[in-house]
C-alpha cells in the first residue's frame, strides 16, 4: 500500500467501515510509514475531540445569565444613546450660536469704530472702503 491509498482510506478505517483485508494492509503501512502514522494519529485525535464536544452539556442557567446581561447592556445602551443624541445636537448648536454671536459682535464693533472715526458721514458712505477707491483712482490715472 502506498501513502496516497493510505490517506484515502484512513477515514473509513477510523469510522470502522473498512474491509478487514484493507485494514490489515493499512495497519502494516502505518507501522512502517511515520508520515501516515502521524496523519492517522492526528485524525483519530480530532475525532475524539469532536466526540467529546458533542457530549458536552451546557449549564442550563447559562442562557438566562447571558440574556439578562444582554438586557442590562441594552438598557445602558439606551441611556447612553440619549446622552449621545444630546451631545450630537447640543454641541454643534452651541458652537454655531457662538460663531454667529462672534460674527455679529465683530460687525457691531466695526460699525461702532467707523461711526466714532467718521461721525458726520451718512451710513451708506461709512460702509465704502476708502482704500479700494483710492487704488482704483490711481490705476485709472496711470
Ligand atoms: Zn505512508
Amino acid at each position: 500500500m502506498n501513502c496516497t491509498k493510505c490517506s484515502e482510506i484512513l477515514d473509513e478505517y477510523l469510522a470502522g467501515t473498512l474491509k478487514p483485508e484493507l485494514s490489515a494492509q493499512l495497519i502494516q503501512h502505518l507501522n512502517h510509514c511515520q508520515r501516515c502514522y502521524d496523519l492517522y494519529h492526528l485524525l483519530s485525535h480530532t475525532q475524539e475531540l469532536i466526540k467529546e464536544e458533542k457530549n458536552y452539556s451546557v449549564n442550563p442557567f447559562l442562557t438566562e445569565r447571558i440574556m439578562s446581561q444582554l438586557e442590562h447592556q441594552h438598557s445602558d445602551y439606551s441611556e447612553n444613546r440619549l446622552i449621545q443624541l444630546v451631545h450630537k445636537v447640543a454641541r454643534p448648536a452651541l458652537i454655531a450660536a457662538s460663531m454667529i454671536l462672534a460674527v455679529f459682535t465683530g460687525i457691531a464693533a466695526g460699525n461702532l469704530t467707523v461711526r466714532l472715526i467718521k461721525p458726520n458721514l451718512p451710513a451708506e458712505l461709512i460702509l465704502i472702503n476708502d482704500n479700494e477707491i483710492e487704488a482704483t483712482y490711481n490705476y485709472l490715472n496711470d
